[in-house]
């Protein structure tokens, strides 16, 4: 066997990548009854498990939408990648890191453990403790108006407002986020109102979305910051570069490596089910998916994306097997579009 790697740019038809979406979502459908929706948080034990959606946003080519891709579920920690973008944009990455690490931390996102004993600082934006230091910077620069004004904005969709009995609910049983916000305050990371921040943070936790708002936003973020019809910057392209390295790192909590390894995209998950997929230079990837596994990963929604990666090949790094397999329907450069069916 060769061991060239030989890359053939054939495009497959628009109708031929729907089918492979297809096929991917009614084996996700399988993964439903092995996870459960987030109950910690009252409201969202309501949520009918068995829904799923996806849509997928090509920087070059037709929306892929799918299943329940425009249903509104709250966008709880995928708003950290909110936060963070709109905190490195306001403060820069250097006065950002001097408040948060930029590590793994292999812990569950609610842990507070190895802010105790460990660090001084949280090991990364994108866990709680993380969240809410960016919180506490962010409060005292911008109102949550602008935050949902930035929100609209960055995933193209001005119904996006705040669900207020998902936040009250949240509020009424948020003693661990709580407990993590007085710790950051004794060890002098947060110096605002804790009490302040704690909202601030769980209202943005609540912002209702859809998978299609999601892959807007996510479709910038591929798309180095810019959006790809308006071409107007959004993001610097060193934050945005920022944003994506920590989405592979720790985005998916202490699950981030194997998924990495198993699905290899950038990609955020929050407990509503909503996972954000950056695929660089690719397509931005929203999904929608309430049951969760162990680590609070939408179960159906990452085997989702199992699927896909290496079929319509959004990986970022591919084996010489992976690329053979997949030879004859795989676009590396074009997403397909309707009129080439
Ligand atoms: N609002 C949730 C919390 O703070 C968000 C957690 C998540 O989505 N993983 O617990």
């Amino acid at each position: 066997m060769s061991n060239t790697l030989h890359v053939d740019y054939k495009l497959m038809s628009y109708d031929e990548t729907v089918k492979i979406v297809e096929e991917a979502m009614r084996a996700a459908r399988q993964e439903i009854p092995k996870g459960e929706v987030a109950d910690y948080i009252p409201e969202l034990g309501k949520v009918d498990p068995n829904q799923l959606g996806i849509c997928i946003y090509p920087l070059r080519g037709d929306k892929i939408c799918l299943g329940d891709y425009q249903t509104r579920f709250t966008i709880q920690s995928i708003s950290k990648i909110i936060s963070l973008c709109v905190a490195l944009e306001l403060f820069g990455a250097e006065k950002l890191f001097e408040k948060v690490e930029a590590e793994p931390s292999g812990e569950a996102f609610n842990s507070l453990v190895e802010l105790d004993l460990n660090s001084n600082k949280p090991y990364n934006p994108l866990i709680n403790s993380g969240a809410l230091a960016v919180a506490g910077m962010l409060i005292e620069e911008v109102s949550f108006h602008d935050m949902l004004r930035f929100a609209r904005e960055l995933c193209d969709d001005d119904q996006i407002v705040m669900n207020r009995d998902v936040y009250d609910s949240e509020m009424a049983t948020c003693s661990r986020n709580r407990a993590i916000a007085y710790l950051l305050e004794s060890k002098g990371i947060i110096r605002t109102d804790v009490e302040d921040a704690l909202r601030f943070y769980t209202k943005l936790c609540s912002l209702d979305v859809t998978a299609e708002s999601l892959a807007n936003f996510a479709n910038r973020l591929a798309n180095d910051g810019v959006g790809n019809i308006s071409e107007k910057r959004y993001l610097s392209s060193k934050n945005v570069r920022i944003v994506k390295t920590l989405m592979l790192t720790c985005g998916m909590y202490d699950g981030s490596g194997t998924y990495a390894v198993e699905v290899g995209i950038p990609t955020k998950s929050g407990v509503g089910g909503g996972l954000l997929a950056v695929s660089d230079k690719r397509a931005g990837i929203g999904v929608f998916g309430p049951s969760l596994d162990k680590k609070g990963n939408s179960i159906a929604g990452c085997r989702l994306l199992k699927e896909i990666a290496s079929r319509l090949r959004l990986t970022l790094f591919f084996d010489t097997d992976l690329l053979n397999a997949s030879r004859k329907n795989y676009s590396l450069n074009d997403f397909p579009k309707h009129h080439l069916k």
